[in-house]
């Protein structure tokens, strides 16, 4: 799969992390889109959405990658999706994975590999050993 066409399975998925819901029960925040400057306000549990003025797919990875009490799996957060970068060409780019835990391999979304099944991604050993590293340095 192309780099282009695996950023449309991203974008076109149905996001286990996005959950909007009503804005009374969250603070929303707000982050600027990079390329038109408008203020975007993410509510619930959302942590990506496109901008509305521009389209521009932005994601905050702060709020994906937080682990609460009951978090059994550090790959996925009990997503079933984990979400995994890698350098082309100089840039970096995210890519998603289905997680071989229990919530991935029930996640609905098909056409998405096993992260032990795709080439580009660390090993999932590596990526919980990285996000319990990440979680405990905040
Ligand atoms: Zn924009
Ligand atoms: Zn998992």
């Amino acid at each position: 799969m192309s780099m282009q066409s695996m950023g449309e399975v991203i974008d076109n998925m149905d996001w286990p992390g996005e959950e909007p819901v009503e804005e009374s029960k969250s603070t929303p925040v707000a982050e600027q889109c990079a390329n038109c400057g408008t203020l975007v306000n993410f509510v619930g549990k959302q942590w990506r959405r496109p901008c509305p003025q521009c389209g521009l797919s932005i994601t905050l990875s702060e709020r994906y990658e937080r682990p609460r009490e009951t978090t059994e799996c550090y790959a996925c957060y009990d997503r079933g999706i984990i979400i995994y970068q890698a350098q082309v060409d100089g840039e970096i780019y995210d890519h998603a994975a289905r997680c071989i835990c229990r919530k991935g391999t029930s996640h609905p979304a098909k056409g998405i590999p096993a992260i032990d099944q795709v080439k580009n991604a660390p090993e999932y050993h590596v990526i919980v050993a990285r996000n319990k590293a990440r979680c405990e340095a905040r």
